[in-house]
């Protein structure tokens, strides 16, 4: 067996999915249908079966948002207010969230399959941090004194840059909305976001809860739907001044293609990665073999900067790979709020048959099957967690975003093969080493195109961490005080001195 899978008879009491509040769009400050009176189902990923009914937005329901959006962000007081002022309603906005940390958790695991005890004590709670995190800096963005070289003096002044569209991935509806529209809120934006249709739910949670905290109508609107209507409504949108997507590569091009061809918006984009993990001979395999599964398999494997290509240096190589396995067997695949599981259900059936598909590839392209390969469970989108070894470069699972608890295992001798080899990739997203050796780290570190390095561990974020890609895996970054950036502008502001010649 490769995993243990616990039964899902789950005591009833230890918790109970709770009765969805908020299933309407929300547009200057007001749940609202959608135009259309249309609606999408949204499935429980534990069972496959339809839980809830969501409006659903399109071309129309965009322009009403952006309408509110623009009408707040030209008149309203948000922009206008002191940034203490939005500081003070962040941190509102963060304690109602912590306040509501099991209801917005479980909203997630019944979404999207995520783990529910890692929800309330991981995701909601740095939620809340992030808005905390912006809601320090609001007050506190100035411009600088230009140094002139004649009779005129001038000054920056840093301005929010108008209406911000966002478009949210389905692998963290909660990190991912509040890396967005935190520093959007401190710049002075206004916004409007669109959860993916796998997981819109907790987003319209959180617009509620902005409205609890005071923050001022049209400021924050949410428009669930699906991308290539609502999605592309807002990239294409002629009134919104900046557009930030998180998602696939495919997708981030037609985005910019629309920001491009309607209204040349700012972009940022956080697209797919294919991410090294190198492990050399001196690492400790314990703490090596535990990166790997935490990379690999944290989140069912649905995570951008996942170690999806884990390279072993040869004399480690079989000592590493039964370790692997040994660890990975003790995965339990079950019900997310089950707190002894730790492998939840992929978000949807597309995600999982995409998954079962890859692996079929893996064992045709003659990579050989350690653990794992199957579905499991009787209902729901359960796999096993996998791990290939003997993976090439050429094959398709060293080379395509998986997105799933895939571990592909890859032999090298050599540093300079490792630095060739991790490079080898459309991708730059992140990357990981794992070595005693100083040295060692500080040359592969700098070797590698990817927007973050990890050394000795990996997934290791901060608020303070720049987060973004290299290459193909996108530009501009979210989280840090640079995601500030993405939504100011800098305007200059000169004057002639007495003695200047336009007196
Ligand atoms: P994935 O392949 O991981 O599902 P996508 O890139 O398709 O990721 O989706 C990420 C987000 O982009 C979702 O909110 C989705 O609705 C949205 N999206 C999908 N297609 C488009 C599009 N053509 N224009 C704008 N947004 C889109």
């Amino acid at each position: 067996m490769a995993a243990t899978q616990n039964n899902g008879n789950m005591k009833e009491a230890l918790f109970k999915v709770p009765d969805i509040k908020f299933t309407k769009l929300f547009i200057n400050g007001e749940f609202v249908d959608s135009v259309s009176g249309k609606k999408f189902e949204t499935i429980d990923p534990r069972t496959g079966e339809v839980f809830a009914k969501v409006a659903e937005g399109d071309k129309e329901d965009v322009d009403l948002a952006v309408k509110a959006a623009r009408e707040a962000f030209d008149h309203g007081p948000w922009p206008r207010f002191p940034g203490c002022e939005r500081r003070r309603l962040m941190m509102k906005f963060a304690d109602l969230i912590e306040e509501n940390a099991e209801e917005l958790a479980a909203l997630d695991a019944i979404d999207g399959g995520k783990l529910y005890g890692m929800g309330k004590a991981l995701d909601i709670p740095a939620a809340a941090g992030t808005l905390r995190y912006y809601a320090g800096a609001a007050d506190k963005i100035h411009g600088e004194t230009l140094k002139m070289s004649r009779s005129i003096q001038g000054y920056t002044l840093r301005e929010p840059v108008g209406v911000a569209g966002m478009i949210i991935p389905w692998n963290f509806p909660t990190s991912m909305f509040f890396t967005k529209v935190s520093p959007a809120l401190a710049a002075g934006c206004t916004i409007v976001v669109k959860p993916a249709e796998q997981t819109p739910l907790s987003a319209l949670f959180y617009a509620h809860l902005a409205k609890k905290a005071g923050i001022p109508d049209g400021v924050l609107n949410v428009i669930t739907g699906f991308g290539p209507t609502a999605g592309a409504a807002i990239a294409s949108h002629i009134d919104i001044d900046k557009v930030s997507f998180t998602g696939s590569t495919e997708v981030g091009k037609l985005v910019m293609k629309a920001a491009a061809d309607s209204n040349l918006k700012q972009v940022t984009l956080e697209l797919g990665g294919k991410n090294p993990l190198i492990i050399f001979d001196d690492a400790d395999i314990e703490m090596a073999t535990g990166l790997a599964v935490f990379g690999s398999l944290y989140n069912k494997g649905e995570v951008c900067v996942a170690s999806s290509r884990i390279f072993v240096q040869e004399g480690i190589y079989d000592e590493f790979a039964k370790k692997l396995v040994e660890k990975v067997k003790m995965t339990v695949v079950g019900d997310p709020f089950d707190p002894s599981t730790h492998q939840g259900p992929q978000v949807d059936k597309n995600q999982y048959e995409k998954i079962l598909s890859y692996i079929e590839h893996g064992k045709r392209e003659g990579a050989t099957l350690l653990t794992g390969g199957k579905p499991c469970g009787e209902k729901g989108y359960y796999i096993e967690p996998t791990i290939f070894s003997d993976v090439k470069d050429s094959m398709l699972i060293a080379k395509d975003e998986i997105f799933g608890p895939v571990i592909s295992l890859l032999k090298f001798k050599t540093i300079e093969e490792a630095i060739q080899r991790a490079n080898a990739t459309k991708y730059g997203l992140a990357a990981g080493i794992v070595t005693k050796d100083l040295n060692t780290a500080n040359t592969v570190s700098r070797s590698i195109r990817a927007g973050v390095v990890w050394i000795n561990c990996y997934l290791a974020f901060d608020y303070d961490i720049p987060y973004g890609g290299y290459k193909m895996s996108g530009f501009g970054r979210d989280s840090g005080m640079e995601a500030l950036d993405q939504y100011l502008q800098t305007k200059c502001v000169v004057t002639p001195l007495y003695d200047s010649p336009w007196l």
